[in-house]
């Protein structure tokens, strides 16, 4: 691939045949409605009915006369059984639609749910955290001050554009066990652990080391972790970043750019950084590592220390037995998958209901990959079903699994499946400068990527935008800080 000529020059460019927008960054609203059936109250007027005239004082005397007729009638005549009023029915008897996992995949999976479901069911979003995490922008935030607390935004109107708002909950807990119709959680919800269900979605997504992701579940706590950071990377002269993905090379370009004379050695254990993706990614954060001076050892592994690195000076050693001193090591390597809770459920496929890496198994409709739970679905980055690990696609997959749950509840089968895209992402090379990037689509036989580089990043990642796609309203800058 031959960028030597576009990348002279940081602007817009396309490779290959078919360009598409990317727009990874914006997650995409998923509220395509298919099946709605509304809570009716038994006085609620139906729409475009035709206003009644009102009544005079003799027809008044008239209709109170007729009634009194009727109802003395009722007294003497017997009645067959009255039919509660749908609404208390659906009530006292609604059916749960578990999610676990309240990120970019699990909100996007209750909020599809939410529109589709019938009103017998109601959709509980189990969550330990108290706030949405907005990842996309932790690296930053844990360098460049003042926007931290904005990375944490309420999930109160999470559920607000649904047809039944109120049916449904986000439920502040960690589900400890999965059985095959009921969840353990970590503590009570409506006064039991236990929650029963119809159907269960898992977007447990991984987790990453800090501050790729945050230990706390409390806003005030992460935010705290934070400013924490911030200081030690300000302070620290010789910083290490342990891994070259999205997390290590946006914080190596914005520590450099904020603090041009720090020394930023960033260390991958593959030969190119960012390698899930066509090597013209590599090439265009090298570009950018050079022009800003990150220092870049690729081909090597550094042996971390069983409780990680300390937040304070310390010597890095290489498997290769080369050795760097830093003030500050950053590590940003691998995902775990959220899976733990997954090992109370019995396998009845010889494959088990794990990866060996401990991602779930998943057919192409989102349904475990084990015939004896198609109740069950996994999406989004825990799940292992083909598709690249981001958000973008994870909203794609809760519009799947949501028709499939329909599918099911109306007594058919589930019968729609994922459609799998190149990789692509929107990362941050720096304060502003960005790029669109997109693997080549084998499947229409292209063999270059396509990309667009891009100077229109602002430092806080255009983030009061997230809230506002969030659905939440901010007033004045204190309700950052709810
Ligand atoms: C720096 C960075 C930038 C990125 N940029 C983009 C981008 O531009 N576009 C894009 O599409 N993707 C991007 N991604 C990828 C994207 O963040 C992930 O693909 C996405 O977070 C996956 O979402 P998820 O909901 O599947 O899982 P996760 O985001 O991993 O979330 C899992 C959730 O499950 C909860 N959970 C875990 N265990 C339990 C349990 N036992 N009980 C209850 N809840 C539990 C966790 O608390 C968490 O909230 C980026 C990632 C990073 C790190």
């Amino acid at each position: 691939m031959d960028l030597g000529r576009t990348l002279r020059k940081w602007g817009g460019v396309r490779i290959g045949p078919k360009a598409e927008v990317v727009g990874c960054e914006r997650e995409r609203e998923t509220s395509r409605r298919l099946v709605h059936i509304p809570i009716r109250t038994p006085t609620s007027p139906s729409r475009g009915s035709v206003p009644m005239p009102r009544p005079s004082s003799h027809s008044l005397a008239t209709a109170c006369i007729s009634l009194l007729v009727i109802l003395l009638a009722a007294r003497l005549i017997p009645h067959p059984p009255q039919r509660e009023p749908d609404n208390v029915n659906m009530v006292t008897a609604l059916k749960n639609v578990i999610v676990i996992g309240g990120s970019y995949v699990g909100c996007a999976a209750a909020k599809e749910l939410a529109n589709v479901l019938p009103a017998t069911h109601r959709v509980l979003l189990v969550e330990p955290h108290s706030h949405f995490h907005h990842l996309f922008a932790f690296p930053r935030f844990a360098i460049v001050p003042s926007h931290e607390h904005k990375a944490f935004i309420p999930y109160t109107s999470l559920f607000s554009a649904s047809p039944n708002p109120s049916l449904h909950s986000v439920v502040r807990a960690s589900v400890l066990e999965v059985h095959p119709s009921r969840v353990v959680l970590d503590r009570p919800f409506s006064g039991s652990t236990s929650l029963e269900y119809d159907y269960l979605a898992i977007a447990t997504g991984t987790r990453l080391p800090s501050p790729g992701s945050m230990q706390d579940e409390d806003k005030p706590l992460s935010v705290s972790y934070f400013q924490e950071y911030q200081k030690k990377v300000k302070t620290a002269r010789r910083i290490v970043i342990l891994g070259g993905g999205a997390v290590g090379c946006q914080m190596a370009c914005d520590i450099l750019e904020v603090y041009p004379d720090k020394e930023v050695t960033l260390v991958q254990s593959r030969e190119k950084v960012m390698s899930r993706f066509h090597e013209g990614l590599h090439e265009i954060v090298k570009k950018r590592f050079d022009e800003l001076g990150v220092k870049l050892v690729t081909g090597s592994r550094a042996v971390i220390p069983p409780n990680g690195f300390p937040l304070e000076p310390t010597t890095v050693t290489l498997a290769s037995g080369q050795s760097i001193t830093a003030d500050l090591v950053i590590t940003a390597t691998g995902q775990t998958p959220n899976t733990a809770f997954l090992s109370t459920l019995s396998p009845t496929s010889p494959s088990g209901i794990l990866t060996p890496s401990g991602f779930v198994r998943v057919f192409p409709t989102l349904q475990l990959a084990d015939g004896a739970y198609p109740h069950i679905f996994a999406l989004g980055d825990v799940a292992d079903s083909g598709a690249h690990k981001a958000a973008r696609p994870g909203g794609a997959q809760a519009v799947v699994m949501a028709k499939n749950v329909v599918a099911l509840l109306e007594g058919k089968q589930a019968e729609e499946k994922i459609v799998v895209s190149p990789p692509a992402i929107h990362m941050s090379l720096g304060l502003t400068k960005n790029t669109v990037f997109r693997n080549p689509d084998a499947a229409q036989g292209e063999t270059e990527p396509w990309f667009k580089l891009k100077d229109d990043g602002t430092e806080n990642m255009n983030i009061e935008g997230v809230w506002e796609r969030r659905g939440v309203k901010v007033n004045g800058p204190q309700e950052y800080h709810l």
